[in-house]
């Protein structure tokens, strides 16, 4: 490809990001990118500093590759490369000693390995799969499935916020089925995006039959991130059928999404009444002992060594999600493999902060009580005044719980915030939230949502 056509193509996929995405964001990470190389299905974007492009490959690499491919389908992979450019990199940035084997390689290599057949990729396995109070129903469920498809559950619809793992069960359900059933099974996998884009491109050019064909054709079809399908009409119209189709033959769906069916928006009667039909189960936040045993896993899984008790803290503060939970360990392998630095509780408590705060930089304290007011239909001024009135205890209480978490202020600052309460006011409502999010899953759901509106 021709430098200039190159040129093109990445102001295009950038004019379609930007949309996507909040324009700080946009400007702070994507702004000076360049697509620099595009061979054998591999697009080379290149970042100027070793900081955004860690940053990039974690939250976009999935957007920048998803938007190349529609326009140029024959890209199969990304790989993300630090070079500088003309503008000036500030001290941070310097602290960053260049990767020695960047991970954006091990990303990239990762599709590479999806299998071309069912879009599964064999990383995603039960046996890594590790089993909690928050995903044992979920778990048990996907058991069921996979015992007898297409009689038991069916659609089999999981949810949970960002970063739970409902991707790594869904694919590691595919992969299941394709060990144990062999040829007898045909497995499908898509992104709910992917989809929408083939349906796009079949309308464009007229091969809506082959999609249908596609799709009709399998014994289990398993569509991730279904929420994004919810008010585009021929997408909709055209799962619709597909799913009536495979339903009718007792052909087995699974289907993910950020929320129940119910809570999506926009997402048409028809389909909606068609996955409440089947099982549903949750995901929730992982409790400290998941947590521990994800990073066992994971550290195992990267062949590394780190101290008990590094472990025990990194379990400990990083409580958001498990994706969360892997970036903070990989930059951790990082600092350990890459700068030969002696990985202490003290050290990984600092890489924590730097990493968490900064995803939370766009984040306000007005932010978070607005986004609590509207949810729960009340006003900003009412949470922050000193009125008593019962409806208000609720959204207070889980006004401080977030603002303690997502942006880890002081007890004191968020009595402040919140009507000059006294600091003891904001530790109590704090932990009766923590208390209360152990059994009551509906405040998890709750919570699940306003987070991830507040991070949005
Ligand atoms: P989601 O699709 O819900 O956003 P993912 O499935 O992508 O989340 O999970 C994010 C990361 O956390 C992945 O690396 C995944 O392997 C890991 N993960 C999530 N849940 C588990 C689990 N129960 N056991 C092991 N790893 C997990
Ligand atoms: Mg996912």
């Amino acid at each position: 490809m021709k430098c200039m056509e190159r040129d093109q193509l990445w102001q295009s996929v950038l004019g379609e990001i930007e949309l996507q995405i909040s324009r700080p964001n946009f400007i702070t990470w994507l702004k000076n990118s360049r697509l620099i190389d595009h061979q054998e299905g591999i697009a080379t974007v290149a970042l100027p500093n070793t900081f955004t492009k860690e940053w990039v490959q974690n939250k976009y690499h999935k957007l920048i590759l998803g938007s190349l491919r529609t326009k140029q389908d024959n890209i199969k992979a990304l790989n993300f490369i630090v070079q500088a450019s003309n503008i000036p990199m500030s001290t941070k940035n310097e602290e960053y000693v260049s990767e020695p084997v960047s991970s954006a390689d091990q990303l990239a290599f990762d599709e590479l390995k999806v299998d071309p057949n069912t879009n599964l990729n064999p990383k995603y396995t039960l046996t890594s799969f590790m089993v909690g109070r928050t995903n044992e129903l979920a778990y048990a469920a996907a058991m069921g499935v996979i015992e007898s498809i297409g009689k038991k559950y069916n659609p089999f619809f999981v949810y949970g916020g960002v970063g739970l793992g409902k991707t790594h069960l869904i694919q590691a359900m595919g992969n299941e089925i394709k060990k144990r059933y062999q040829d007898r099974v045909k497995v499908k996998y898509v992104t709910s995006e992917n989809f929408m884009n083939e349906v796009v491109v079949g309308i464009q050019h007229k091969r809506m039959e082959d999609l249908k064909e596609k799709y009709r054709n399998v014994d289990v079809l398993i569509v991730d991130d279904i929420q994004f399908i919810a008010g585009r009409a021929r997408t909709e119209e055209e799962f619709f059928h597909t799913f009536n189709a495979l339903y009718d033959h007792n052909k087995q769906i699974i289907l993910s999404s950020d929320k129940p069916p119910q809570y999506i928006p926009t997402l048409e009667a028809r389909l909606r009444s068609r996955f409440q039909g089947g099982m549903i189960a949750d995901i929730t936040y992982p409790d400290y002992e998941l947590r521990l045993a994800v990073l066992h896993t994971k550290i195992q899984e990267k062949g590394a060594n780190l101290p008990a008790l590094v472990v025990q803290t990194i379990a400990t503060k990083v409580q958001k999600n498990l994706r969360e939970l892997e970036g903070i360990l990989n930059r951790i392998i990082f600092y350990q493999q890459a700068k030969k630095e002696e990985i202490t509780p003290k050290l990984v408590e600092k890489i924590i902060d730097e990493t968490i705060n900064q995803s939370n930089k766009n984040v306000s304290p007005e932010k978070i009580i607005q986004t609590v007011a509207s949810y729960f239909q009340v006003s900003a001024e009412e949470i922050t005044s000193k009125g008593r009135k019962q409806e208000l205890i609720e959204p207070r209480q889980v006004a401080v719980y977030l603002l303690r978490e997502v942006l880890d202020l002081s007890y004191p600052a968020i009595g402040d915030k919140l009507g000059k309460r006294d600091h003891t006011t904001a530790i109590y409502a704090y932990n009766k939230i923590l208390k209360e999010l152990q059994s009551n899953q509906e405040l998890n759901q709750k919570v699940i949502m306003l987070r991830d509106d507040i991070l949005k």
